[in-house]
């Protein structure tokens, strides 16, 4: 997918406005989100489409303090399904 315009990204439906003051972990000068989109990616597991929704995005860069170069990397299913095999073991 081609990447949006700031102004077209501002206007997206699913645009959630990043908190800066809670991105203080993120040591990078002059890049930090002014909000998140829903962004599609291909799980590397199962290859199955799914979308890493705004509000995700915010919640683990804000709450769980991930590294802006992060990415969902996986679906939800295959997550689940290691956190289960994680548990169980
Ligand atoms: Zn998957």
């Amino acid at each position: 997918m081609a990447r949006l315009k700031p102004s077209q990204q501002n206007n997206h439906p699913s645009s959630v406005p990043a908190d800066h003051s809670k991105l203080d972990h993120i040591n990078t000068y002059g890049s930090l989100p002014e909000f998140y989109i829903d962004q599609p990616f291909t799980c590397r597991s199962c290859g199955k489409n799914e979308i890493w929704r705004a509000r995700d995005q915010k919640w683990y860069y804000e709450e769980a303090k991930g590294h802006i170069d992060a990415a969902a990397v996986e679906c939800h299913d295959c997550r689940k399904a290691k956190n289960q095999d994680g548990a169980s073991t």
